[in-house]
């Protein structure tokens, strides 16, 4: 897929054209109303230019919407206010230097700090020493593999992952297997699970780590890691788990999960980006770990580096209100999530659902359409900000590498999306895909020689 994020928010003004198309949405008042009145909303969409249009939907509400309206929580999340305002103050009173504490400026970012590490911490049910910022799960991943291998070398060079793991695992992994080491990659069953069972098969004597993650980035499925876990356990190998999409979305316990190294990344949960941590056990057993950055010595002389205060503040602050607001907030999705696969399913013939019916995350939909081709999809849907794949991925032209070790044909794979529905989703905003979607299938489909002569599709 090519990358259709920036090029298509690019085309607003065609956008809003597109929706006067489209019909029942916005009547030639409104689109002139919302062409004077358009403004860039501070903050929002990455500062590009939105517009506020007020609807008539569903008989003439007044629900006002903001295009495009973002569906890519998967990719990355909108900072919330409350931890923004957490943040400040670190960037333009205390600005001290964490780890330069003879006087009051050190001494408060130190505090800071120690602070956000307890807000990580309680969030995972770890203990906060065991926790260890980073810029994100990119480097979490890394760390915990290349860091682990390291370590563990005279023990073995074997480790095992899935398929289905995001290019942060993988990567490193493949980095691996050219220094020499032996890469066992478990397939995943149709829905992209992995099952305890095969772990526990492709366990050898040598196998130093096991990284499985938890929820899956593209289709949503949720690994079943705590069988897993006891499986590492008792045969006394190393799990990690690439925890990034599900913590602050699902409750993450590494006690009850027993991982021994697990990472996340505060963007994905309403944080702020280039911030993450990864928890290292430090008891039972005490996992040992080669560093990646030399240096300073800082976060235990495992990630060296001028801490990041105000971004871990954020982290802090995000894992408290996730801890706070998880429950209410997953019903709240997962509601939203099933109202918009219940209304495609009633208005568009030829659609699969991709990952697990239930073993999810709250906010994810996966979908392939039969007989449309899936960029030309989102490029017919300006007004919505969703994506066909992975964001790391979207600038492949191949068909998702998930969904393809799912079992998927390329062509359904092609023809996917992903939806991530997060917390400042309305049921409005439902309601607009609801009407707008099907519409531009329809529209692709009165275009394509398959559908007018089709069959019943190879699943
Ligand atoms: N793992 C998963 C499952 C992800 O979805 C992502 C982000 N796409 C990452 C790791 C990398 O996270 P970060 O952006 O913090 O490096």
């Amino acid at each position: 897929m090519a990358n259709t994020g920036a090029s298509r928010v690019g085309h607003i003004p065609i956008n809003l054209a597109l929706l006067r198309d489209a019909g029942t949405l916005v009547d030639d008042s409104l689109l002139d109303a919302a062409g004077r009145s358009g403004r860039q909303q501070p903050g929002q969409n990455l500062g590009l230019l939105c517009y506020n249009v007020t609807k008539g939907i569903r008989g003439g509400g007044n629900d006002m919407l903001t295009f495009p309206i973002y569906l890519d929580h998967h990719a990355t999340t909108r900072t919330d206010p409350r931890v923004l305002e957490a943040m400040l103050p670190y960037f333009t009173e205390q600005y001290g230097n964490a780890s330069s504490v003879n006087h009051a400026f050190g001494e408060q970012a130190q505090a800071a700090v120690d602070a956000a590490r307890h807000q990580v911490a309680l969030l995972l049910n770890a203990h906060h020493r065991d926790i260890l910022f980073t810029c994100g799960a990119t480097e979490s991943n890394n760390t915990a593999i290349k860091g682990v291998a390291e370590a563990y070398r005279h023990k073995g060079r074997h480790l095992i992952t899935v398929a289905t793991e995001h290019p942060s695992v993988l990567g490193p992994c493949e980095h691996l297997e050219r220094q020499g080491w032996t890469i066992t990659i478990l397939p995943v069953d149709e829905f992209g699970r992995v099952a305890a069972a095969q772990v526990e098969d492709a366990l050898r004597p040598e196998t130093v780590l096991v990284s499985v993650m938890l929820a899956n980035n593209e289709v949503g499925t949720l690994q079943p890691l705590a069988e897993i876990g006891a499986v590492c356990k008792k045969h006394n190998v190393l799990l990690h788990s690439d925890a990034t999409q599900a913590v602050g979305k699902i409750p993450v316990d590494v006690q009850q999960l027993q991982v021994d190294l697990l990472s996340l990344s505060a963007h994905k949960f309403h944080g702020p980006k280039g911030v993450g941590a990864l928890y290292l056990r430090r008891k039972e057993p005490r996992v040992r770990l080669e560093p990646l950055l030399h240096g300073g010595g800082q976060e235990r002389q495992l990630r060296s580096g001028t801490l990041n205060t105000p971004g871990i503040v954020g982290l802090g602050k995000a894992c408290e209100i996730a801890r706070e607001e998880m429950a209410e907030e997953a019903a709240r999705v997962a509601a939203l999530r099933d109202r918009l696969y219940r209304g495609l399913l009633d208005r568009v013939p030829d659609l699969y659902l991709n990952g697990h019916p239930t073993e999810r995350l709250p906010g994810n939909l996966n979908v392939s359409i039969g007989y449309v081709q899936g960029e030309a999809l989102l490029l017919s849907l300006p007004s919505l900000a969703l994506s066909s794949g992975a964001a790391c991925a979207t600038k492949s032209n191949e068909p998702s590498p998930v969904l393809r070790a799912m079992g998927r044909s390329d062509e359904l794979a092609d023809a996917s999306l992903r939806f991530g529905l997060g917390r400042f989703n309305t049921q409005e905003e439902i309601d607009f895909v609801l009407e707008e979607l099907p519409k531009q299938i329809e529209k692709l489909r009165l275009l394509s020689a398959a559908w007018q002569g089709r069959t019943p599709h190879p699943v």
